[in-house]
């Protein structure tokens, strides 16, 4: 059964190769979406959509901290779809600083993808979904927001993965009564460029041992719970925040 057949997909920072992205446009187009990728490099986003099954996928530039950028892209992109009906706000970035090693410019390098992205591109894309009365909106935060810190990420990190788990309840509470769903996924350890090579084999082993289910994730792991969340089958689920991270918090 195919859940996403004849929808629209928007998916941010979702050209890298081994990412939580393009994981998810690969699952959403395997299940029957047109995907939009947007991402920084317009060849690299390009290529990635050109990856995925069936047609009818593009893959453009798009800096998701650019709040004109995002609003271009989202009249672009209707026009070019007509009809979206689902939004990933995926793109993120991570510094692996502690406390007071956090410049200013490392601060807001770190709000500005993550937090300020999230809000900018919901935004150029509401008026749309609200006139449809039906689309979902998945933000993807991280278990650094829940457990103050993780590997990669500083504190900076994890305030805005939390932060976009306030924006996500607020914007659900607020689009719920207009038919529009808004809900985050909150990751682990999962093994993307973000994380690869970067922990020794001790470091690795130690981080697996404290995953009850004993595995670092995979990126399709976090797509399958993006695809649930884009489809009906989360039809009654808005404002809820989803872990993938192997019981890490058990
Ligand atoms: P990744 O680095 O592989 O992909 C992130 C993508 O975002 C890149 O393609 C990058 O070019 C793009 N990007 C960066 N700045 C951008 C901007 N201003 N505008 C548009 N695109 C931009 O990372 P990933 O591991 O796939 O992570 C994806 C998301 O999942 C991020 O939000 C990350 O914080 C979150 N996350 C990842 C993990 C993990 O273990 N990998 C865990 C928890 C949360």
């Amino acid at each position: 059964m195919k859940l996403l057949q004849g929808k629209v997909a928007i998916i941010t920072g979702a050209a890298s190769a081994r990412g939580l992205g393009k994981a998810a446009a690969t699952l959403f187009a395997e299940h029957g979406a047109r995907v939009a990728i947007l991402d920084l490099d317009a060849q690299a986003a390009a290529a990635a959509a050109a990856d995925l099954t069936g047609y009818g996928h593009v893959g453009l530039a798009c800096d998701v901290t650019d709040k004109n950028a995002c609003l271009e892209m989202a009249e672009q992109l209707i026009g070019m779809f007509g009809q979206i009906d689902v939004l990933v706000n995926n793109a993120g970035i991570t510094q692996p600083l502690k406390l007071m090693d956090i410049a200013p410019e490392n601060y807001e390098a770190v709000l500005d993808v993550n937090l300020r992205g999230t809000l900018y591109m919901s935004q150029a894309m509401t008026p749309h979904f609200r006139a449809l009365g039906k689309a979902s909106i998945v933000n993807m935060s991280s278990v650094s927001a829940q457990r103050g810190g993780g590997i990669f990420g500083g504190p900076h990190y994890s305030a805005a993965k939390a932060g976009i788990l306030g924006l996500t309840k607020a914007m659900a509470r607020e689009m719920a009564p207009e038919g529009v769903r808004v809900n985050a996924i909150c990751p682990g350890f999962i093994d993307t460029d973000i994380t690869a090579g970067k922990l020794t084999k001790d470091m690795r082993a130690q981080v697996l041992a404290g995953i009850p289910m004993g595995r670092a994730g995979t990126a399709r792991d976090v797509a399958g719970c993006c695809l649930f969340l884009a489809s009906d089958l989360s039809g009654y689920v808005t404002g809820s925040e989803i872990d993938v991270n192997g019981g890490s918090l058990i």
